[in-house]
């Protein structure tokens, strides 16, 4: 899939729309999720024009990947959950319902998360 730029990440990153940030780099950029599901929902994106985890797993240049998963560790201290836990989610593609075409992953924490993930049976 074709890179959107006129993704609302894309956006965000361009100054077009506001955010509440959290921390930003060189690589990333970190705010808080609009619709919260947890009493800390961060969302971290690298600066680059990534679809997906799929899509920046494989194309992005080192620096890039190991800036952006520095930045994640660095939100997560920045908003004060290193030391009580959190969790990391990024959906990719159709079946994990990923609904923001710019690669992302969402920080939750602030309260027992409970179980990983519902059982989900095979389709
Ligand atoms: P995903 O399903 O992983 O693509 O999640 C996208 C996330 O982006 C959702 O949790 C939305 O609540 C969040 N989101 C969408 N628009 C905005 C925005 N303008 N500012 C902050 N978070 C947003």
């Amino acid at each position: 899939m074709a890179y959107d730029r006129s993704n609302v990440f894309a956006r965000i990153l361009r100054g077009e729309l506001p955010c509440k940030r959290v921390y930003e780099d060189d690589h990333a950029l970190a705010f808080h999720d609009i619709n919260p599901l947890a009493p800390v929902h961060v969302l971290v994106i690298p600066k680059g024009e990534y679809v997906s985890m799929d899509d920046f797993s494989a194309t992005a240049p080192a620096d890039a990947l190991a800036g952006f998963f520095r930045a994640v560790g660095e939100t997560a201290r920045r908003v004060g959950v290193a030391e009580s836990g959190y969790r990391l989610l990024a959906n990719s593609g159709a079946d994990a319902n990923q609904e923001v075409p710019h690669v992302h992953v969402h920080i939750f924490a602030g309260a027992p998360l409970g179980p990983m993930l519902k059982k989900v049976a095979a389709r």
